[in-house]
C-alpha cells in the first residue's frame, strides 16, 4: 500500500519542510517551490544502470533497479491462479501459453509501476479476429492491455493489439508480423480510494508498442471486460500482474517491472 503524505494542521512549518525533503526523490508533477531554480544542493537523482535494449535474436537486460519477472531461465516468479507452480511451457529465453492451463499471476504484487514485456505471435498465424494470437497483460490482474496478432488482421478497434481492452483503441497499429518479437512499455498508476471505499482517482495508463506511443495517459473507466465495463471496486493498492491464457500459444520474454513512488495527486 502506498503511503500518501498529507500535511495536517498540527504538523508545523518544520514538518512541512521535512515532508518536502522526504518527497524530493519521488515522482512529481508540479515544480517544487521549495527549491530555487538550478539549486545545486538539491538531492541528486539516483544513478541507475539502464540495461540494454533487446534485438530480435537476443533479449535485453533490465535496468538495475527493476524487479525481473522473467530473465529467460525459469518461471519461479509466476504461479497459477490457485497458487500452484506455473504450467506454461518454458523455452530457450522465452515461455509460452499452454492453452487450457489458465492465467499466470506474478507472485509479487505491484501498485504504480513501469512494466516492460515482450511477446511474439504464433508463426504461421492461425485463426482470425479475436482468435488470432490472443493473450493479454493485466495490470493488477484487472486492467488488460490486449495482446493479439493485429498485423494485417482486423478486429474491433478497442480489442486490437495494445488496446486497453474495451475502452481505448491504440492511437496507431504498431504491430509487427507474426514470429517477430514485440514490446509493450506500460506506465500504470492505479486507482485510489478513500477510507469509505469511494474512488478518489481513476487508474491511468500510457503504453508504447514497439517504442511507439499508443496510449497517452488514458483514464480507465474501471476494470476491463468483454462486453462490459465494470465499475471500480475498492481494494488493495498492490495486486499481482497477470498474463492471459486465451487458448493461443503466444510467447513471452524479458519481463521486468519498476515500482513507481506515489505521485502528487494524479
Ligand atoms: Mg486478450
Amino acid at each position: 500500500m502506498s503511503h500518501v503524505l498529507r500535511p495536517s494542521a498540527s504538523i508545523g512549518l518544520l514538518g512541512l519542510a521535512l515532508l518536502a525533503r522526504a518527497s524530493a526523490s519521488q515522482a512529481q508533477t508540479h515544480v517544487d517551490a521549495n527549491y530555487p531554480i538550478h539549486d545545486r544542493s538539491r538531492p541528486q537523482p539516483a544513478v541507475v544502470d539502464p540495461g540494454t535494449a533487446s534485438s530480435q535474436e537476443t533479449p535485453g537486460r533490465a535496468p538495475a533497479d527493476a524487479v525481473v519477472l522473467f530473465d529467460g531461465h525459469d518461471l519461479s516468479r509466476w504461479r497459477q491462479q490457485d497458487g500452484s507452480p506455473a504450467r506454461w511451457k518454458l523455452g530457450h529465453d522465452y515461455f509460452e501459453v499452454v492453452p487450457g492451463t489458465g492465467y499466470l499471476y506474478s507472485r509479487d504484487a505491484f501498485g504504480d509501476c513501469q512494466l516492460h514485456v515482450e511477446f511474439t505471435e504464433p508463426d504461421p498465424a492461425r485463426g482470425e479476429d479475436q482468435d488470432r494470437g490472443n493473450s493479454g497483460v493485466f495490470l493488477q490482474g484487472l486492467y488488460e492491455v490486449q495482446v493479439l496478432d493485429s498485423y494485417r488482421s482486423p478486429t474491433y478497434p478497442d480489442g486490437q493489439a495494445a488496446a486497453v481492452y474495451g475502452q481505448f483503441p491504440p492511437l496507431v497499429n504498431a504491430s509487427r508480423a507474426p514470429g517477430r518479437w514485440q514490446s509493450y512499455d506500460i506506465i500504470f498508476h492505479g486507482p485510489r480510494f478513500d477510507a469509505a471505499g469511494h474512488l478518489t482517482r481513476a487508474a491511468r495508463m500510457s503504453v508504447l508498442h514497439n517504442g511507439v506511443l499508443v496510449q497517452d495517459d488514458v483514464e480507465l473507466t474501471g476494470p476491463t471486460g468483454h462486453h462490459q465495463r465494470p465499475p471500480y471496486a475498492a481494494g488493495s493498492g498492490k495486486l499481482p500482474l497477470a498474463l492471459q491464457d486465451h487458448g493461443n500459444p503466444v510467447r513471452y520474454r524479458n519481463i521486468w517491472v519498476r515500482e513507481l513512488p506515489d505521485s502528487d495527486g494524479r
